[in-house]
């Protein structure tokens, strides 16, 4: 039976004039990215277009060849709008698109197509078909390669608009500044949003690693996403969206709505200010670090409110690589980083966190049942000692040539042995060695992990995954990736604890450290350094300039007690709120 989906299509009712009846009740999600925006809801429907399907019928194509051209018509017409639209964008969107482009003209996608033509099956359904062949190897594979399945069946609804004579799905811009509301946003959606007329996105699916969050941070655009009930939210009618309390606000008052959305422009208007050094409001000072992947995103963080880098995630660098660079070449690709921190800031390297979401050729172990729970990061490194003892060869001759202070951490340990052969290995170079707190084992000993190590640094993002047995980028478990989460805060505040004890650094590297509520409680916590995404350092930094010391010790003990994630957020704005 033919289940295509028809195309996403633009609720015409967006523009009627705000409904009388709307659901009244505040709705709630996972805040993405903060701020107030205050709007007309417009509602991106994924609906099924029956009449277009049912009138295309079989296609009437005379051949299996017939059928094919009216395919490939289809896909360079669908690749070929993916393409201007990335012309027309930069950064994360334009490679988004330009990834969709190629996979729309993927060759193996159209001969999934072909065969199913060829042995008879109606057009329509052989590419419903093939798509769903795709995304099933997508699925399998995990982590970023799934994502790349939202990406396939946005490309199989485009191409059945394309067949079917039906306009294109995605987001027609309303004329007037609007609340984006979608079941789920496709890259090619978000990617072409303009933030002048789109104030806010809402979306009922999708976590912190959707791509509706990554385009929304990089357009600076309110985001909640895992909005439970957001589609019944009523076309036209005006919500008031709080990225930062993850609330959805369908019955406040306009002139209320107003002078909340002045007053957070005005906040947002501090903050773009703020220079740093961070510090408490009674002097405990807290270093803001930035996370980067190579000497690009190192140069641009370098120009900003931070003391360093608390993470330089080095497998982004070899993502495309076949082979492994000679010691010489990770030299030069670490130097480009080290050299942009020089004059009294330090770089932490990470070494290479290969495998699960970050395949990379030269190192990660092929047919795993379970990546995330495989052979990853610093495991690696048992079956082939040579890759990690070259990579600290490439990063201390980086560290010589530059003399930039550098640390160097290993990812997803999960014992006291890992931990001591690792720092071994890394301080007979002459460097400072740490691990990152990814597995709960490793927060659980973590007095332990600090008398082998001088340093830890909790990754929030798989600590999350891990401690909830919830796939990090799921996007229908994203009320359960959520750092919020009261046992994640348990296993962030033991190691904190231990951390205070044994007097050495602990940090957080994860996206955590990016919520600017959440750090008030990270600090109250004893975590010593924040290390985040550079455009969120300064929201982190001027949030902790304006607390004390003791708010962040009740606003730990808050957040801690609440029984989930929502609960803990109100709990820790009310603290923050009384000063
Ligand atoms: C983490 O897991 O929180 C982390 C910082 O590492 P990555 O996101 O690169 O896995
Ligand atoms: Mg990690």
């Amino acid at each position: 039976m033919l289940t295509v989906k028809a195309s996403v299509v633009l609720d015409v009712a967006m523009v009627t004039p705000p409904a009388l009846v709307h659901p009244a009740a505040t709705l709630r999600g996972t805040p993405v990215v903060p701020g107030l925006a205050f709007g007309p809801v417009v509602l991106v429907a994924q609906e099924v277009s029956p009449a277009a399907i049912i009138a295309y019928g079989d296609g009437g194509h005379p051949d299996a060849e017939a059928a094919l051209a009216a395919y490939d018509l289809a896909a360079g017409a669908v690749a070929e709008g993916f393409a201007g639209k990335a012309a027309r964008a930069s950064g994360a969107a334009a490679e988004v698109l330009t990834a969709s482009a190629g996979l729309t003209r993927d060759k193996g996608l159209r001969q999934a197509v072909a065969t199913r033509v060829e042995g008879g099956t109606a057009l329509l359904e052989a590419v419903h078909e093939g798509v769903a062949q795709f995304v099933d190897v997508f699925t399998a594979m995990g982590g970023l390669m799934a994502e790349r399945a939202t990406d396939l069946l946005d490309i199989e609804r485009r191409l059945v608009a394309r067949l079917v004579g039906e306009p294109e799905p995605g987001v027609d811009l309303p004329s007037v500044g609007s609340v984006l509301v979608a079941a789920d946003l496709a890259p090619a959606d978000t990617a072409s949003l303009d933030p002048e007329i789109i104030l806010a996105l809402v979306t009922e699916k999708g976590g912190a690693t959707s791509h509706t969050a990554i385009i929304a941070r990089q357009l600076g655009i309110p985001c909640v996403v895992g909005v439970a009930g957001a589609l019944d939210l009523t076309a036209g009618a005006q919500v008031l969206v709080d990225g930062t309390a993850g609330t959805v606000d369908p019955s406040v008052e306009v002139g209320e709505a107003a002078a909340r959305v002045e007053a957070d422009k005005a906040a947002r208007a501090a903050v773009e200010s703020w220079t740093g050094p961070c510090a408490t409001t009674d002097g405990v000072a807290v270093k803001l670090l930035a996370n980067v992947a190579d000497g690009e995103s190192a140069r641009k963080a370098a120009a900003g409110p931070v003391e360093g880098v608390g993470l330089f995630r080095t497998e982004l660098c070899f993502l495309d690589r076949r082979d492994e660079p000679g010691v010489e070449e990770q030299a030069q690709i670490y130097g480009e980083v080290l050299a942009a921190f020089d004059g009294g800031r330090y770089v932490v390297v990470r070494t290479l966190d290969a495998g699960s979401d970050k395949p990379i050729a030269f190192a990660t172990m092929e047919d795993e049942e379970n990546p995330a729970l495989g052979v990853r990061g610093l495991r690696l490194a048992a079956l082939n000692p040579g890759l990690l003892e070259r990579q600290l060869d490439g990063i201390a001759s980086a560290a010589e040539n530059t003399g930039t202070e550098t640390w160097v951490m290993a990812p997803m340990v999960a014992t006291v042995a890992e931990a001591r052969d690792f720092a071994e290995q890394v301080r007979s170079r002459g460097l400072k060695a740490g691990v990152m707190v990814e597995v709960p084992s490793a927060a659980l000993l973590a007095d332990r992990m600090l008398e082998v190590v001088d340093f830890l640094s909790i990754g929030t993002n798989d600590l999350t995954q891990y401690a909830m047995a919830a796939d990090r980028l799921a996007a229908d478990l994203a009320h359960l990736t959520d750092p919020w989460q009261p046992a994640v805060l348990q296993l962030i505040a033991t190691t904190a604890a231990a951390g205070q004890a044994a007097g050495k650094s602990v940090g957080v590297c994860g996206e955590a450290a990016a919520d600017p509520l959440l750090a008030v409680a990270l600090i109250g916590m004893g975590i010593t350094s924040l290390s985040m995404a550079s455009a969120a350092v300064r929201a982190v930094g001027a949030q902790l300039c304006v607390v004390s010391s003791d708010t962040c010790r009740k606003a730990a003990e808050a957040a801690l007690a609440a029984t989930d994630p929502m609960a803990g957020r109100d709990a820790v704005r009310a603290v923050v709120a009384a000063g």
